[in-house]
């Protein structure tokens, strides 16, 4: 049933960085600035039309409107992302194999991070300066992404050190010698509010579980600066309606 115009966009959306990202990024026919802003991004193509007609779309607020004994989130990841690339659109981190995260006996594995800025979700009606997402898929195939939340604070060397890595020109790639931890951008807590939502770029496919730990990270200036200027415009798509969505928090 796939047609090869899906097929280029998930690649881009959900795989990129895994094999196939230099020629998603010569296929894109979507964006932030000029001609496919993401109020436009339904018209770019039929298979975006969610972007418009859907219904459980993101990024949201995430102002919980319950709350549950929520099961606790293990992020196990021993592996560093070992490769980082330049997108154009934004700077992605790839990981290898062994990286999980474990929710309620179900196992998702990490298979990319990359950055929003401004952030995309926000916290309570707060907004923050960026926004990490965790891609990870289950066997099935099914998507799930951990979004952490990067506040101006303190600076953050193992997040600067990854920026310094990232190749100056849209397409590139670098092998990272030393690899990427993700938990130089992971809180000391992971307490969540959980919600149903959708991938935030073309093809905006729903029947994604969000994860959005509610206690951010800080990075300095200078991260928010040199992320500037590797992607200088902003990336971030707009607050979508919740349309009455169940968003759990903690109790
Ligand atoms: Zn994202």
């Amino acid at each position: 049933m796939f047609r090869r115009p899906i097929l280029v966009s998930l690649c881009c959306a959900i795989l990129a960085g895994l094999l196939l990202a230099p020629q998603c990024h010569a296929a894109r026919r979507w964006g932030y600035v000029d001609r496919f802003t993401p109020d436009r991004w339904h018209l770019a193509d039929p298979d975006y039309a969610l972007c418009k007609s859907g219904t459980r779309q993101s990024p949201i607020d995430v102002s919980p409107t319950a709350t549950a004994d929520l099961p606790p989130l293990v992020l196990d990841y021993p592996k560093p992302g070992n490769v980082v690339i330049n997108e154009g659109i934004d700077v992605r981190v790839r990981f290898p194999e062994g990286d999980v995260m474990v929710v309620d006996g179900n196992r998702y594995r990490l298979r990319q991070v990359h950055f929003h800025v401004p952030a995309e979700n926000r916290l309570a009606g707060k907004s923050f300066p960026m926004e990490a997402h965790f891609l990870h898929l289950d066997e099935q195939g099914k998507l799930v992404v951990l979004a952490v939340l990067l506040e101006e604070g303190t600076p953050n060397d193992r997040f600067a050190a990854l920026l310094d890595a990232v190749p100056a020109k849209p397409g590139q790639r670098r092998t990272l010698a030393k690899g990427f931890d993700p938990a130089a951008i992971l809180p000391g807590s992971t307490d969540y509010a959980t919600f149903m939502g959708s991938l935030t770029t073309p093809p905006c496919t729903e029947g994604v579980r969000w994860y959005v730990l509610t206690t951010p990270v800080q990075i300095g200036k200078r991260e928010l600066a040199k992320h500037g200027r590797i992607v200088s415009h902003p990336t971030n798509r707009p607050l979508q309606p919740h349309n009455g969505r169940e968003i759990l928090g903690g109790k």
